[in-house]
């Protein structure tokens, strides 16, 4: 059986590996394929897409959108993009400069609280790529401000903590509509995050998603338990939705998942890879350009 993984971090958004790493740690852990989906940027599919054709592992060009989702996170995936789409960079680049303006307002934050972070250090971490919270976690912890990065995020960094500070995020229709403008497969990312998980509101939620367009449901995450797990299966199949699943993997980032070794690795097939494609001839036409 071959094996995927639709739902990876690079240093282009808030892994802690380079775009061609990641992909060599795929090949290494035996996977054929795997979608690079850093937050708001498509600046690692490039370098991506050439080191799986180098080391011989196949990359879905992604992207993980943050939506608009009051009560909730919301995240969107999109997949097999079209990464020299022009709108789809200018979309980004409005959710890039949303987060140049809210990093120094988290840091202020903290600097108030009395911790006296500075944004070079949150930079030095970055690697280069965009901050994200996990960075700046990562610097809490690694000047001993905390005991953990769950710790960083429960007391300082999370929608509840102390130094949140909430950034600019456009609507549903416009994550998945610049997906698609793309010619990208929409995919509604850890659908536990959105906070509803009594049966009724998730499938109207997802109704009025897929009347926006949206293609799949990422069933497998790893912090779904096998409850909501069955559940999102249920709704995915009466809704004719798309079935994915990854692991979020960011490297140290967030140790606690390993690549290639998450506990529901099985489930990731590579047949999910070829629905995608399926979705994507029948809705775009064509054979597409990244649909080797
Ligand atoms: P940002 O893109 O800067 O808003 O950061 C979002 C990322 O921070 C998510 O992808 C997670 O990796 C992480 N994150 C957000 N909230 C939490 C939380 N409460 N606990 C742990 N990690 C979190
Ligand atoms: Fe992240
Ligand atoms: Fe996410
Ligand atoms: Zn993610």
């Amino acid at each position: 059986m071959a094996y995927v993984d639709l739902h990876t971090h690079s240093t282009a958004s808030d892994g802690s590996l380079p775009p061609r790493e990641v992909v060599r740690l795929a090949k290494a852990r035996g996977l054929k394929a795997i979608a690079l989906t850093d937050h708001d940027t498509i600046d690692g599919l490039a370098e991506a897409v050439a080191a799986g054709q180098e080391c011989g592992v196949e990359v879905v060009p992604g992207v993980e959108i943050s939506a608009r989702y009051p009560g909730g996170t919301m995240h969107i995936l999109g997949y097999f993009l079209e990464y020299d789409n022009e709108l789809l960079a200018r979309r980004l680049a409005v959710l890039q400069q949303a987060r140049k303006d809210r990093n120094p307002r988290i840091i202020a934050k903290l600097n108030e609280l009395g911790i006296p972070l500075r944004i070079e250090e949150v930079e030095r971490i970055s690697g280069g790529g965009q901050i994200g919270r996990p960075h700046i976690a990562r610097a809490l912890f690694e000047a001993g401000y905390v005991g953990s990065l769950q710790e960083a995020f429960d007391i300082y960094l999370g929608n509840q903590g102390q130094a949140y500070v909430e950034k600019f995020r456009f609507p549903p229709e416009e994550a998945i509509g610049m997906i698609r403008a793309a010619k990208g497969v929409p995919v509604l990312a850890h659908p536990f995050t959105l906070g509803l998980n009594d049966p009724a509101s998730l499938r109207a939620l997802l109704r009025e998603l897929v009347n926006l367009g949206l293609a799949g449901l990422e069933v497998y995450y790893p912090e779904h338990s096998p409850e909501l797990e069955a559940l999102y299966l249920a709704l995915a199949r009466e809704l004719n939705l798309l079935i994915t699943g990854g692991s979020d993997f960011h490297g140290d980032n967030k140790p606690e998942v390993e690549l290639g070794r998450i506990p529901c690795q099985s489930k990731l097939t590579y047949e999910m890879v070829e629905a995608l494609k399926a979705w994507r001839r029948r809705e775009y036409g064509g054979s597409g350009a990244s649909d080797q």
